[in-house]
C-alpha cells in the first residue's frame, strides 16, 4: 500500500489537483470532505453526526473521521495507493493514520503542501460554485459557466457550498491555523514534506506535483 497526502488550506486546490492527478496515475483519491457530504446526501448517520460541525466550518470530531476512513481503507486491497484529499486535519488524526497504515506494514510516503496566498483563497472559496447534477466546480470570475448558474457539462444547477460563504471560510481559515497548519512540522520532521506552489494555477501546480510523485 502506498499513500500520499495534499495538505493545505481549504480553497488551495485539494480537489482539483486530486482530479488531475487521479486522471494521470492509478492514486484512489480519498476525500474525506466529499464523503461526509456524500453521507449527508444519503441520509447515513455519521452524516447527519457531521452535519452541524460543517455548516459551521468547524472539524468533525477525529473518532468519526477515523472511522469512515478505516471503513475505507478496509475495502481496498494491499496493493492500493492511497491520495488523501482534506485528511489527516488534526496531529491526533496523523498519528492515527500512521498507526492504521503501520498495520499493513505501510506508511504515509509523501505529504505535498500546496501554499496560495490567503487573499487568493478567500477569492477563491467565496466565488466558487458548484453542479448540483454533476459535481463540477466553477468559479464566478475565475471558471464562468457559459450561463450565470447552468453547468456548461449537464444543464444542471450551479449552487454555492453552504460553507463557502464569506463568514464560514474566515473561520474555516481560522480552524486551519488553530488545527491542521501543525501537521506541516509533524511531517516536515519525517523528511516527507515537498511544498507545492499552488497561488497561480492548477496545471502548473498538477505538474509540479507530479514531476516529484516518487
Ligand atoms: P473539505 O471539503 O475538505 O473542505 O471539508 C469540508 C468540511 O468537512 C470541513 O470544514 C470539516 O467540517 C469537515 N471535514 C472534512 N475532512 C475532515 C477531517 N479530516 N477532519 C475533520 N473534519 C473534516
Amino acid at each position: 500500500m502506498k499513500a500520499i497526502i495534499l495538505l493545505g488550506a481549504p480553497g488551495a486546490g485539494k480537489g482539483t489537483l486530486a482530479e488531475g492527478i487521479r486522471s494521470k496515475t492509478d492514486y484512489i483519491h480519498v476525500s474525506t470532505g466529499d464523503m461526509l457530504r456524500a453521507a449527508i446526501k444519503a441520509g447515513r448517520e455519521t452524516g447527519l453526526e457531521a452535519k452541524a460541525y460543517m455548516e459551521a466550518g468547524e472539524l468533525v470530531p477525529d473518532d468519526l473521521i477515523m472511522r469512515i476512513v478505516g471503513e475505507r481503507l478496509s475495502q481496498g486491497r494491499e496493493t492500493d495507493q492511497y491520495m488523501f484529499d482534506g485528511f489527516p486535519r488534526t496531529t491526533e488524526q496523523a498519528r492515527l493514520l500512521d498507526e492504521t497504515l503501520a498495520k499493513s506494514g505501510a506508511k504515509v510516503d509523501q505529504v505535498f503542501l500546496l501554499e496560495v496566498p490567503t487573499d487568493v483563497i478567500v477569492s477563491r472559496l467565496s466565488g466558487r460554485r458548484i453542479c448540483k447534477g454533476c459535481g463540477a466546480v466553477y468559479h464566478v470570475t475565475n471558471i464562468p459557466s457559459k450561463v450565470e448558474g447552468v453547468c456548461d457539462q449537464c444543464g444542471g444547477e450551479l449552487y454555492q457550498r453552504p460553507d463557502d460563504s464569506e463568514e464560514t471560510v474566515l473561520n474555516r481559515l481560522g480552524v486551519y491555523e488553530k488545527q491542521t497548519a501543525s501537521l506541516i512540522d509533524f511531517y516536515d520532521k519525517k523528511g516527507v514534506l515537498i511544498r507545492i506552489d499552488a497561488g497561480t494555477n492548477p496545471q502548473a501546480a498538477t505538474a509540479e506535483l507530479m514531476s516529484k510523485l516518487a
